[in-house]
């Protein structure tokens, strides 16, 4: 199997130093699980390169104070590494011969991906994953945040999920990445409209339209969602459309490394899924997964 969505911090800490035996630990992880190729793939919004692009980009929506300052507040304990040193890293690991893909979780910015895109291109990133994970200034997948969840319970669910797949068609149309990671993060919460099949009908289709493959990812059995993400109905639509998957963790430790890469191996055959997609240079090679 391949685990194509890895972060090296911790969701909170933004001060450890990362090393070649930290990534050497996360490649023994995955070998338990029967995974032979891992991503690391850290936040953008990280990276002090990354901050000075996108600016206060929370500053244009029309959110309230506490939504705004509750982003603010993060981007200033979150954007405190080095691009550079990051991505010399994991290129230092793929030399010495560690089976790992230089990679990137890119958050969405509106009207700014283009200026992003430019930023990534000067690097040699083999994979880059494309995320929606605030709305305007609402962070909304940061669960453990009370200013977050006010806002889940002011929130009609329909137009939360109707704003997040609005978001996804933008991203996916921008082409700046190569896998929409956790498609349907918008559950992330556990409010699921009644009836969610125009949004997945629309998600399958922004992937399709792109050529974007998706991520097929153990995360949401983590949180309030319960299940994977995607959602089976919204998986067999991808794959009826022809759209690549990945298969991903989103570990932000060692012991999450491939976690419950079983469970995703049995889901993805049991759904007619027949290969993987794995990336070099950001080109695709599929991978039959019966070989995995
Ligand atoms: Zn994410
Ligand atoms: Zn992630």
């Amino acid at each position: 199997m391949l685990d194509y969505h890895l972060h090296l911090w911790p969701h909170e800490d933004a001060e450890t130093w990362l090393s070649i035996d930290q990534i050497a630990d996360y490649c023994e992880e995955a070998a338990k699980h029967g995974v032979v190729e891992v991503a690391l793939t850290e936040h953008l919004h990280r990276f002090t390169q990354a901050a000075d692009i996108v600016g206060k980009f929370w500053e244009k929506s029309d959110d309230n104070p506490a939504v705004q300052e509750s982003i603010a507040n993060y981007f200033d304990h979150h954007a405190r590494s080095d691009l550079d040193a990051y991505v010399e890293l994991a290129s230092e690991a793929k030399r010495q011969g560690l089976p790992v893909k230089i990679g990137m979780e890119v958050d969405y910015y509106q009207g700014q991906m283009e200026e992003v895109g430019t930023l990534l291109s000067q690097y040699p990133f083999d994979v880059l994953l494309g995320s929606v994970h605030w709305i305007g200034a609402w962070q909304f997948d940061d669960v453990k945040n009370p200013v977050v969840m006010e806002q889940w319970d002011a929130r009609d669910v329909d137009a939360c999920w109707e704003a997040y797949t609005g978001a996804m068609e933008e991203l996916a149309a921008t082409k700046t990445c190569d896998v929409l990671a956790h498609p349907d993060l918008i559950k992330c919460a556990g409010r699921i409209p009644e009836n969610p099949t125009e949004w997945w009908d629309r998600l399958a289709e922004a992937a399709k339209n792109s050529g974007m493959a998706a991520e097929l990812s153990s995360a949401g059995w983590r949180n309030l969602a319960h299940e994977q993400y995607p959602a089976v109905p919204l998986l067999e639509r991808f794959i009826a459309h022809g759209v690549p998957m990945t298969t991903a963790s989103d570990a932000h430790r060692v012991d999450r490394v491939a976690e419950r890469m079983e469970d995703l191996q049995r889901l993805a055959s049991s759904s007619g899924l027949t290969s993987l997609a794995s990336f070099e240079n950001r080109q695709r090679v599929d991978i039959d997964l019966e070989g995995l």
